[in-house]
């Protein structure tokens, strides 16, 4: 079994490149898997939301049966509940099988480094305009109070994307992961070319069908909305609505560090 390990801010086009991956054969995607392994299994079993292969939780035949083992032998460890995870995938799955796991923050880079699991992590970076456009677009819809409301501001997160990805990328340049660094954009409008440079990293085959993300084969319980509406999953559709928006012209103006490290990280192979 090979693991993909999808890294990123939140909102950074990690779902759509793990439906692009998971269209390769023997790929799947797990999305999440930290977030939901964190919890407790009847979080997920005995809530309404439905996993992305279109079944409940409790019925998708990934997991349903890692979350019940889980429940039913009270593993609490989060490193045997992820060790767990990955046998039950191989065992189901095939040897030749390939996990992709989009976990947001860092800790389970921790555990396959302390479960002794290789993997091939790739990090994605969006450029921060369209980040902040979408994000406090997102915080200004959930109407926060108080000092949370500083979430809506752009320049704020303008500030959270480039101290977030300067603090994951400064930690992977001082271990020895290898990893492979893309701008979304740059995916975006060289989809051809980056996705030949990601297979031949990952070193899976390269097909351009992938892009159609017509095969994409997944279980992801949580994440982006994309993941149930299937007409979306037919082309990737760049949303550059940002483009249009003038509230970025202030922070692009007194930010020029943070435009510099957003050319340099998301425009630069
Ligand atoms: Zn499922």
């Amino acid at each position: 079994m090979k693991v993909i390990v999808l890294n990123s801010l939140s909102h950074s086009g990690s779902t759509v490149l793990s439906m692009v991956l998971s269209a390769s054969q023997n790929a799947i995607s797990l999305g999440e898997v930290y977030q939901i392994l964190r919890d407790e299994p009847s979080k997920w079993l005995d809530n309404n939301e439905s996993c992305s292969c279109s079944q409940s939780t409790e019925h998708c035949d990934f997991w349903g049966p890692v979350l019940r083992h889980i429940q039913t032998h009270q593993i609490h460890d989060i490193n045997e509940r992820y060790q767990y995870a990955l046998q039950y995938f191989t065992t189901h799955y095939g040897d030749d099988s390939i996990l992709i796991d989009t976990s947001k923050g860092d800790k389970h880079i921790d555990i396959y480094r302390r479960i002794k699991v290789d993997y091939k992590l790739i990090y994605l970076l969006r450029d921060v305009r369209s980040f902040a456009f979408s994000q406090s677009k997102v915080a200004a819809r959930q109407k926060r109070k108080g000092l949370k409301k500083i979430k809506g501001q752009v320049w704020f997160q303008f500030l959270k994307w480039y101290f977030g990805n300067k603090k994951r990328l400064k930690k992977l340049e001082n271990t020895t992961i290898k990893y492979f660094q893309m701008g979304y954009e740059d995916f975006c409008f060289n989809q051809n070319n980056r996705l030949n440079d990601l297979c031949d990293y990952l070193d899976i085959p390269f097909d351009p069908e992938y892009l159609s993300m017509s095969n994409a084969k997944h279980h992801v319980l949580m994440g982006n909305p994309m993941r149930h509406q299937k007409d979306k999953q037919s082309a990737i559709k760049y949303d550059s609505s940002w483009l249009s928006d003038t509230r970025n012209a202030v922070p692009c103006a007194i930010f020029p560090f943070i435009i510099a490290y957003n050319k340099k990280h998301v425009y630069q192979k």
